[in-house]
């Protein structure tokens, strides 16, 4: 911009530009006062009546129009008039003002949980998934019972989990554990009440005097030991050869039944009383229960009750009682075998 169009336009901006007077500006003042009075006076620009802002297609108009007639509506500060769209604008929120404010902010409840309504819950997902996160429990889940995890055992488990149990008292005095002896896909499974001595010592049933007598009368019968399974109600010996205490039973039961469903005998026979009473859950005694057969379970195994073979020790005269009972069995075992068995 040279000095003339500059004076001009500060001119039309009302600015007053003082300078020191000199020879040469003396000089240069005459043209401009001289080109001033030649030329019209350039379009005054007014802030209290501004120019409306030009048109994009005004402003292309005047693109080829002398720049002396330009400058000005280009320069003049027209475009103020978007503030007071700003101020009509804010007329309506002055109107709702404190109503609409109101509205607008959830208002803290006085007293209990917010007031939820439908609207608040319908754009939650269906199966609450990212509304809430899951309750963390501190605690770890129950582990299965004794008695369950006892339930799923094989053979193996389950000798080992005899061997270093401590379930009961009868763990503090013994020597071995007593698990069980025979064929494991036995017909026949025979259970005594527990270990004495002998089988304490040697850690198998049935291995004193009466459980050679046993084996005798197996064989009378056909039937070797090894053909058959033998277990006890407890697979610790009870002190002094006693009868085991209910809860020491119970203790060891666990064992016994997993025992019986592994083997899944075709026949059960009780020897003695303790067995009996456990197993069919009664006091009778053993003379009242033997004779008959009783069943067993859920599965309803067939089950006989007979004499200890220690009682025939003490009471040779009785052993008919134990051949009948024999007999009872192979002709069991006979009929189930073709299919014809009656219990
Ligand atoms: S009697 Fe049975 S329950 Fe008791 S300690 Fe011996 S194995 Fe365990």
């Amino acid at each position: 911009m040279d000095e003339v169009r500059r004076r001009r336009y500060l001119a039309a901006m009302g600015i007053v530009v003082w300078e020191r007077r000199s020879a040469d500006l003396d000089r240069a003042a005459v043209p401009v006062a001289a080109e001033t009075a030649s030329q019209p006076a350039p379009e005054p620009v007014s802030e209290s009546a501004p120019e409306p802002a030009p048109q994009p297609a005004q402003h292309a108009a005047q693109s080829s129009a002398p720049a002396a007639t330009r400058e000005p509506a280009v320069e003049a500060p027209v475009a103020q008039e978007p503030i007071t769209e700003i101020s009509v604008t804010e007329e309506p929120i002055a109107d709702e003002g404190p109503v609409q404010a109101a509205e607008a902010q959830p208002q803290p409840q006085p007293d209990g949980p917010p007031a939820w309504s439908d609207a608040d819950l319908a754009g939650l997902p269906a199966n609450g998934a990212g509304a809430m996160p899951p309750p963390q429990f501190d605690h770890a889940p129950p582990e299965p019972s004794r008695a369950a995890q006892i339930g799923t055992m094989d053979w193996a488990a389950l000798e080992q989990a005899v061997a270093g149990c401590h379930a009961c008292g009868l763990c503090e005095r013994r020597n071995r554990t007593v698990f069980g002896v025979g064929d494991r896909d036995a017909d026949i499974m025979f259970v005594g009440e527990g270990p004495g001595a002998d089988e304490d010592r040697r850690g198998e049933p049935f291995v004193g005097r009466a459980g050679q007598l046993l084996d005798r009368m197996l064989a009378a019968a056909g039937l070797h030991r090894s053909r058959v399974y033998i277990a006890n109600i407890v697979k610790c010996r009870p002190p002094g050869n006693r009868d085991p205490h209910g809860d020491e039973a119970g203790a060891c039961r666990a064992y016994l039944q997993r025992q019986i469903e592994l083997v899944r005998p075709r026949l059960m026979v009780c020897l003695g009383r303790v067995p009996a009473s456990n197993l069919l859950n009664t006091a009778e005694s053993v003379g009242r229960l033997r004779g008959r057969f009783h069943r067993y379970g859920a599965a309803g195994v067939p089950l006989l009750v007979t004499y200890h073979p220690s009682y025939y020790l003490r009471s040779p005269e009785q052993k008919a009682k134990g051949w009948q009972d024999l007999q009872r069995m192979l002709e069991f075992l006979a009929q189930d075998a073709a299919g014809d068995a009656r219990v």
